[in-house]
């Protein structure tokens, strides 16, 4: 991120776990006149920042994309409807409808003649007939084609990708994509919904210790592969690809592939419990294998992704450990 820091950096989803993380990083690197935005109320927002320009708006209204690229030297696109499996299956059309912040976004972008642009795409782009194997497939970048991506959310994601791109070529606005595989950590969502799996199962492993009901519901056979990306990876490959010359999307995610099962297996181990398993075989479980395919990233950038799971996921459940112990003691006081 190597933007002189006194031009103005515009984060969407600011309000947000990856948008809320980038502010952070951004001011603690010295980023004098930052904008984040969010349709969120400030309640809402998972992190907030005095000394920054917080503003509420939502985008899929093209005069508020004019209102946040206005004067912006970078902006990192970041707000999207979207959750974990549970609800993305189940909210198709909602997430298809973030085309119109995508597209309302590049149009302000080029119009206040903003100097870049960075767009999170997703590995839910990726062709559904080659994740079909438990084996934990890698998915390189061209495997995106031909195109049968996760419906709804993923077809949003590759659509807009394809946007970026001809914004470059057809009007010269520098743009610049990463395809995110399952980004976890602190100040992420852990309850409510939109969770994604592992902070979903640290709440559950909590909840059953705190409970003393020595239980968990695991989506699927538990036999399906993800790889997991630390959110500070996940930072600072924003900042490499945004500064790179890498104008194709690119993969930005973990290559260290695990089972549903092992990510319980490693929350059982931080909580010291071990918890009898009940597999839901008819709830939302996405694709059976799915792993970042890295030889790209480390050939154009020389780095991956490289926070170990045991590591990241350890900071993860001590972070939700805290939030659903405060939360309880919240409720608590409330009923008194
Ligand atoms: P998040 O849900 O925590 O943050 C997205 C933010 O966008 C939310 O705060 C939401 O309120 C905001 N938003 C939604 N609609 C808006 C609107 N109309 N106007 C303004 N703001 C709006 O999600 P996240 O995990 O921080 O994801 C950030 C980006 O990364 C998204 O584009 C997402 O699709 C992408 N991504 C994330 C992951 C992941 O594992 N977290 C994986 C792949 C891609």
């Amino acid at each position: 991120m190597s933007t002189d820091k006194k031009k103005l950096v515009v984060v969407t989803g600011a309000g947000g776990f990856i948008g809320g993380s980038l502010v952070a990083r951004l001011r603690a690197r010295g980023h004098e006149r930052i904008r984040a935005v969010d349709v969120k109320p400030f309640e809402g927002w998972y992190q907030k920042f005095d000394g920054v320009e917080n503003l509420i708006l939502d985008l899929n209204l093209k005069q508020n994309c004019e209102a946040t690229a206005r004067g912006a030297f970078d902006i990192y696109n970041l707000a999207a409807n979207m959750g974990g499996m549970g609800f993305i299956e189940n909210n198709k059309a909602l997430c298809m409808l973030s085309v119109l912040i995508n597209t309302h976004m590049l149009q302000a972008a080029l119009e206040q003649k903003v100097e870049r642009f960075f767009y999170s795409s997703s590995a839910c782009v990726y062709n559904a007939d080659k994740q079909k194997s438990f084996e934990a497939p890698s998915l390189k970048e061209e495997d995106a084609y031909p195109a049968m991506a996760e419906d709804g959310y993923g077809w949003e994601k590759l659509f807009s990708e394809r946007m970026c791109r001809h914004f470059r070529e057809d009007f010269g606005l520098y743009t610049r994509m990463a395809r995110f595989h399952n980004v976890y950590g602190p100040w992420g969502t852990w309850d409510g919904g939109r969770e994604k799996a592992p902070a979903a199962i640290c709440r559950k492993v909590i909840e059953a210790k705190l409970a003393g009901k020595h239980e968990i519901e695991i989506w699927g056979s538990g036999e399906q592969t993800r790889s997991f990306m630390y959110i500070d990876d996940c930072l600072k490959g924003i900042g490499l690809i945004m500064s790179s010359a890498i104008l194709e999307p690119i993969n930005l995610g973990s290559s260290e592939a695990v089972t549903i099962n092992q990510l319980v297996d490693l929350a059982e181990e931080f909580a010291g419990i071990k918890l009898r398993r009940k597999y839901d075989l008819n709830a939302p479980k996405g694709v059976n294998g799915r792993n970042s395919d890295n030889a790209l990233i480390k050939k154009l950038l020389n780095w991956e992704p490289d926070t170990s799971l045991r590591r990241g996921l350890e900071q993860t459940y001590r972070w939700i450990y805290d939030q659903y112990v405060a939360r309880e003691k919240g409720r608590a006081a409330a009923m008194r």
